[in-house]
């Protein structure tokens, strides 16, 4: 028998609030659940190997592909290409594993007009205070770039309105879980006691006021 079709999570999140560590250790504890590998026209940062973190590929390249409708979605981040291959992504689905999007704000858009069996999450910082003083990091970018990544996440923040589903990264063994709880219960069709607990109206009735700075 073949097995259920898995469902696509897009998981969005202003930069600096550590979804790619939360969605890493869901994948690693699994079960049936593994991470998208997108294309990106960026170069490899240290550590990063192609076909795991992404398949790096050129300009040309990703033009190509673009042009023979090889996307799912893309988008322009900062100065990179990024794309979400439709054909291996199917395949993921079809052989009944959930799969992560980690993608932005704009390919989340686009799935959302693509594919009514995709679910939307998206992942907070614990408050607007808490994400201005991790892209401020060690100190060491100008205060040009830090209110270049300011003015973003304020952007990428103002998203929150078009998801499913709000988890805090406030501790990351909690958020981690709640991920969890979530795919578990997708899966199990439970979406309407889920957004009991995670969507969106529900977790922003209480997050809000701590995010009044980033308007
Ligand atoms: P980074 O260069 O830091 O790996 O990623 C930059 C941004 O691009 C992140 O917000 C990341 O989630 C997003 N991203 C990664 N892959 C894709 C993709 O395939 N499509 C879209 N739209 N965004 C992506």
């Amino acid at each position: 028998m073949a097995p259920e079709r898995g469902i696509p999570w897009v998981v969005s999140a202003p930069s600096g609030t550590g979804k790619t560590t939360v969605c890493r250790a869901v994948v690693e504890r699994g079960p049936r659940v593994i991470h998208s590998v997108s294309h990106t026209t960026r170069e490899p940062r240290e550590g990063e190997v192609d076909g795991v973190h992404y398949h790096f590929v050129d300009a040309g390249e990703f033009d190509r592909l673009e042009k023979e409708g090889a996307f799912l979605e893309w988008a322009q981040y900062g100065d990179n290409l990024y794309g979400t291959g439709a054909r291996e992504l199917d395949e993921s689905l079809e052989g009944g594993v959930d799969v992560l999007l980690e993608i932005e704000v704009q390919g989340a858009a686009q799935i959302r007009e693509r594919r009514d069996e995709a679910r939307f999450l998206f992942l907070l910082p614990p408050s607007w205070a808490e994400l201005e003083k991790r892209l401020r990091g060690r100190g060491t970018d100008s205060e040009k770039a830090v209110q270049k990544r300011l003015t973003i996440a304020r952007r990428e923040l103002a998203a929150v309105q078009s998801f499913d589903y709000v988890v805090v990264n406030d501790d990351l063994e909690e958020a981690i879980s709640a991920v969890q709880d979530l795919l578990e219960g997708e899966r199990a069709g439970q979406g309407e006691a889920l957004r009991g607990r995670y969507g969106r109206e529900v977790v922003m009735r209480h997050m809000g006021p701590r995010f009044e700075d980033a308007r």
